[in-house]
């Protein structure tokens, strides 16, 4: 199965790809964080990623879509895969489609932007090996300490208030009309994102039979 997960920056696409990904025993090719390997690593592709990155901004379309190219190659997404955060524009789901992708299921995580404003000030990500966190939903087991590889955890600085807001209008300018592309090809489900991770899980998996 080919699934894609839509929503806001925050919406909590990366956890839900966590679960599926379980489920049905595929893996999820993150945009996010594949670029933000290559930041850290500092390959070519991290220097062209940064600063876009940074101020919240998306990297452009040929440059993502050159890393989605390579990864759908692979070995283990022969039986599918869950893209979490790609596409996000409707230049990128075109790509998709030239590529010969047929895409099973799209699920549209709704969740209003004053939650996301919420949610992303309690995100922590760790410096050493990219894990997420979260104060509320997902507390490390030491306060500021990353649970895998005990490095410090910090605020992802595109989670500063001020870029938060750039992000969200980005995400309603060029990835809002994604939806609509997907609705129309009859594969756009909408899910309701959860105060709890798990009844929003319920209603995703619920959604992919459907
Ligand atoms: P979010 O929490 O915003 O969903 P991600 O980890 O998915 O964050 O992405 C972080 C940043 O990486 C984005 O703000 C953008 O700069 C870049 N990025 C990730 N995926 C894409 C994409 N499909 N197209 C363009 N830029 C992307
Ligand atoms: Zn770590």
């Amino acid at each position: 199965m080919k699934i894609i997960l839509l929503g806001a920056p925050g919406a909590g696409k990366g956890t839900q790809a966590e679960v599926i990904s379980g489920h049905l025993g595929i893996p999820t090719i993150s945009t996010g964080n594949c670029l933000r390997e290559a930041v850290r690593t500092g390959s070519p592709l991290g220097i062209k990623a940064k600063e876009d990155m940074d101020r919240g901004r998306l990297v452009p379309d040929e440059v993502v879509i050159g890393v989605v190219k390579d990864r759908i190659a692979m070995d283990d997404c022969k039986k599918g895969y869950i893209l979490d955060g790609f596409p996000r524009t409707v230049a990128q789901a075109q790509a998709l489609d030239a590529m010969g992708v047929e895409i099973d299921r799209v699920i549209d995580l709704e969740v209003a932007d004053e939650t996301i404003k919420r949610r992303l000030s309690g995100r922590r990500v760790c410096e050493g090996c990219g894990a997420s966190y979260h104060l509320d939903y997902k507390a490390p087991k030491r306060e500021g300490i990353c649970d895998l590889c005990g490095k410090a955890l910090v605020i992802r600085k595109d989670d500063e208030p001020a870029t938060v807001q750039d992000r969200l209008n980005v995400y309603h300018q060029q990835t809002e009309p994604v939806k609509a592309y997907y609705s129309a090809k009859g594969v756009l489900r909408q899910v309701e994102g959860q105060e709890k991770v798990e009844d929003t899980s319920a209603l995703v998996l619920k959604a992919l039979e459907a």
